[in-house]
């Protein structure tokens, strides 16, 4: 297939996620494993398996990296999809046109940065912000960065059809975009979105995705079946209805990781920069930052890891935050406490993030690698925050009100970043100095809130107004 052996152009080079390493040549859609990384995690019990079949090729552990990030990306402002910052404004497309020569001139909303007081007094925290992507035109999540990228690629090699995996968010996001291109560009570059769901998907959740220029339908993977390349080609051209030329078809699902793990790793180094300066003007210049993200697949996380990398001294702590009981970490933690006795016991209920469970996630190997190294005081390893369902209906009223203060727009998967945040507030009491926990300063990463199912809508009529 065409769309397996894809090549950026030069400005994209091929680089390991764990080993750190530039494999010193284009990046790649089918770049899977790096050997030497492969043979570190393949005897895992989780990997090894895997490890044997050709399902192997489904994991990435590969990104692109810019050749010469501009450093204009880092100390100014954009007018669209990255951040604003006044006086430091610059236009986006300036800094990205190494990188999208597609020139995509579609608005995508833009994320915002800012303090939200009550959430410190809330946590003990010193301060508390929140980079919000709810402001995102298309899904009003993060996912709109990502399809942006995406569709400025596809523009630019002239792909006609774009199939995806996608929980709705991804799917709706790419597909609301596309159709806003198709709107101004002739018939021959208007372009397909294909969106594969799971059975379990809701028909009404298809049926928010269907729509002019977007096909959807269900693939039954029972307890989690992977299926290959050739397979998900076939099901597409079924859907099309016609032959589809092979060229001219994306998965934009594994594979592509590395270019939305990109594009967040640019809000990130941004982001903290930013933070930097506020805290600076309000004599904070010495607070210790934490960020505080939702854990899906990883995407997020990694992208404000390898931010943080370029950042160097500059960085900021990770805390990964993840719902409590299924969640992608989970096969590499040790299991809960509770889980270890027999008999009867209290338990801490599992919160409500079906975007967050599942053991998929086609960066496993990179999120296994996370938990070698430990330790909270130092600020390279990630932090892992399980967050039950009582953190995430607390927060929950915290942040949708009450009306005096500022509103977010989360979904339950989101929400699931602000529940960390107490937890974060005792592990610094634990770990820390006499005046540490003043002098700490959480960022909070909000997803958004996109499509949501019958449960999830639910969780706002009466697990909010219960609470009041
Ligand atoms: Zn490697």
């Amino acid at each position: 297939m065409a769309e397996l052996g894809f090549e950026f152009n030069e400005n994209w080079q091929a680089w390991c996620l764990v080993c750190r390493k530039s494999l010193e040549r284009p990046y790649r859609t089918n770049d899977a494993l790096c050997t030497t990384c492969m043979n570190r995690y393949r005897s895992h019990e989780f990997f090894s398996p895997i490890a044997e079949a050709e399902l192997a090729s489904s994991f990435v552990t590969i990104i692109p990296e810019a050749k010469d990030i501009p450093e204009v990306l880092l100390q100014y402002g954009c007018r669209d999809l990255l951040l604003r910052s006044r006086g430091r404004l610059k236009e986006p497309r300036d800094a990205l046109k190494e990188l999208f020569q597609a020139k995509l001139h579609v608005p995508c909303g833009q994320p915002a940065l800012f303090e939200m007081e009550h959430l410190a007094r809330f946590s003990g925290l010193g301060g508390t912000w929140v980079l919000d992507m709810s402001p995102y035109t298309w899904s009003g999540t993060h996912k709109d960065l990502r399809s942006w990228a995406v569709l400025s690629q596809a523009i630019e090699h002239d792909v006609q059809h774009l199939a995806l995996w996608t929980a709705g968010n991804a799917g709706l996001s790419l597909a609301k975009l596309v159709k806003r291109w198709n709107a101004t560009v002739p018939p021959k570059k208007r372009k397909t979105v294909y969106c594969l769901v799971d059975a379990s998907t809701p028909l009404d959740m298809r049926m928010e995705l269907r729509g002019p220029y977007c096909r959807v339908t269900s693939i039954s993977t029972g307890a989690g079946a992977i299926l290959s390349r050739e397979q998900l080609y076939n099901v597409v051209a079924a859907m099309a209805g016609e032959r589809i030329e092979r060229e001219g078809h994306w998965q934009v699902t594994d594979g592509w990781d590395g270019v939305g793990i990109f594009m967040y790793s640019l809000l990130a180094q941004q982001c903290l920069t930013f933070l930097r300066d506020e805290l600076g003007k309000t004599g904070k210049a010495s607070a210790k930052v934490y960020i505080i993200l939702p854990l899906g697949t990883g995407n997020i996380l990694f992208g404000f890891i390898r931010g943080m990398e370029r950042l160097g001294a500059e960085r900021a702590k990770i805390v990964a935050a993840v719902p409590y009981g299924d969640h992608m970490m989970r096969p590499f933690l040790p299991p809960p406490k509770e889980e270890r006795k027999n008999g009867p016991r209290m338990s801490r209920a599992p919160s409500l993030a079906p975007k967050m469970t599942g053991f998929y996630s086609p960066l496993s190997p990179c999120l296994w690698h996370l938990t070698e190294e430990k330790g909270f005081e130092n600020p390279s390893p990630v932090e892992i925050i399980e967050v039950d369902r009582a953190a995430q209906l607390e927060v929950a009223a915290r942040v949708s009100g009450p009306d005096d203060t500022k509103i977010i727009d989360a979904e339950p998967s989101a929400l699931i970043a602000f529940g960390a945040l107490k937890e974060l507030a005792q592990l610094i009491r634990t770990h820390g100095k006499e005046g540490d926990l003043h002098n700490s300063v959480a960022l909070v990463v909000n997803s958004g809130r996109g499509i949501m199912n019958a449960e999830e809508k639910a969780f706002y009529e009466t697990g909010i107004l219960a609470s009041r």
